[in-house]
């Protein structure tokens, strides 16, 4: 733990990444998170998980399989993958398109209620996490590297 006495401010982006095998697909990355707030060495101060995907998202909740279950099934009624999309329709699209373009509208859907980060407090220099609240990067689109972005400010 530093000496807080001397108030000198930390303030870094660290980033990381995660293999995903499936979607949708809930990926606990809170020990990642904490080592990178160890290593930063603050007791006081916030950690801001955020993902540069419009297609995988970071969000807090409960690592218990069956939920796990339950949350993937969730997201894949509320968008489900087989239904007509525009953004799919690769013979009317004409923004944005890429050479290995892939038809993910259901998952850029599944993204917009989720989210692209999530702030925690440090306090004592631990995650002021609740009991049951673990840290996920939640992939929606297909198996693939994602990176996760953490900045730490804190004295
Ligand atoms: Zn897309």
């Amino acid at each position: 733990m530093r000496d807080t006495t001397a108030l000198q401010p930390v303030a870094k982006l660290h980033t990381f990444s995660v293999t995903t095998e499936r979607a949708p697909q809930f990926l606990d990355i809170t020990d990642r998170v904490q080592e990178l707030v160890d290593k930063a060495g603050i007791s006081q101060g916030i950690a801001t998980v955020f993902t540069r995907h419009t297609t995988a998202a970071i969000r807090i909740n409960e690592n218990e399989p069956l939920l796990l279950a339950d949350m993937e099934e969730f997201l894949k009624r509320l968008a489900p993958k087989d239904l007509y999309y525009r953004h799919n329709d690769f013979g009317i699209r004409t923004h944005n398109m890429t050479a290995d373009e892939c038809p993910n509208a259901h998952a850029h859907c599944q993204h917009l209620i989720l989210g692209a980060s999530e702030t925690i407090p440090v306090v004592g220099g631990k995650l002021a996490l609740g009991r049951w609240q673990r840290i996920f990067l939640v992939e929606l689109d297909r198996p693939r590297e994602r990176e996760v972005c953490v900045q730490i400010i804190g004295l």
